[in-house]
């Protein structure tokens, strides 16, 4: 999906706000790509750091294994030292961060000081009902980290991943038990985050229930044409 002019640098954090399952991974994947920026994921941060058996990953671990949030301490720590990366320069796309007031407080203070841009905020809207199929369809590849959906975006060949042939899994918190205790605690501790870009005058919507095609096109939009 290249649109026809080059798109320009874009020196500012985007931010992907909304519940679990709404398609913020697979936008931020996209928008990154065209931007070519890096794409946050601390969720995927704390995947790798579980894999690769750190302290931080043992930590982490049963947390999200419960559904829960893990400690702010631990998450601001991680993105504080990963946006001091040389890859950093041109901004960066969020995904799953800030979940938190704290953590949009810290990211607020963090931005200004590394002299970004404001932040381009970015409500998924979505219709509840969509996302128990969005998550327990949800399959990821091993390799390199796509995302796929056995109702939805289904792979040409069954669990293997159409860039890549990784084989395609998913993830333990994706079953159908961990899904209440996930939208409880976005609702609780993330939801709020809408009212509090909103008052900063950061908060644009997309309506998340389209066709990721449609969203896409949605966030170009408002990314694009952020001041
Ligand atoms: P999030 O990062 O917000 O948790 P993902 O981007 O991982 O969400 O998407 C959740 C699931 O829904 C994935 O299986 C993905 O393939 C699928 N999906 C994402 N966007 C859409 C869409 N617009 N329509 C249908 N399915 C989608
Ligand atoms: P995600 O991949 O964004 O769905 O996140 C998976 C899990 O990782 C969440 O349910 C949390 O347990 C944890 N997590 C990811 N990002 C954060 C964050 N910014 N703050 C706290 N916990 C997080």
């Amino acid at each position: 999906m290249a649109g026809a002019l080059p798109l320009e640098k874009l020196h500012r954090a985007v931010i992907f706000l909304g519940p679990p399952g709404a398609g913020k991974g697979t936008q931020a994947k996209e928008l990154a790509r065209q931007y070519g920026v890096p794409h946050l994921s601390t969720g995927d941060m704390l995947r790798e750091h579980i894999s690769q058996g750190t302290p931080l990953g043992a930590q982490a671990k049963p947390v999200m294994q419960r559904g829960e949030l893990v400690p702010d301490s631990i998450i601001l720590k991680m993105v504080a030292h990963r946006i001091e990366c040389p890859d950093c320069t041109d901004g960066f796309v969020f995904d799953g961060f800030p979940r938190t007031v704290a953590q949009a407080q810290f990211l607020g203070e963090l931005l200004k000081q590394h002299g970004y841009k404001q932040p381009v905020v970015v409500h998924f809207a979505i219709d509840p009902a969509l996302l128990m199929r969005r998550i327990t369809g949800r399959r990821m590849c091993k390799v390199g980290g796509e995302i796929y959906n056995i109702y939805e975006r289904r792979t040409k060949v069954e669990g293997r991943c159409d860039n890549d042939g990784g084989e395609l899994e998913q993830r333990p918190d994706d079953r159908e038990e961990i899904v209440g205790p996930r939208l409880a605690a976005y609702a609780a501790q993330t939801a709020p985050l809408v009212a509090y870009y909103k008052r900063l005058g950061r908060l644009r919507v997309v309506d998340a229930s389209k066709s990721v095609g449609e969203v896409t096109k949605q966030v170009l939009e408002i990314v694009r044409g952020a001041k």
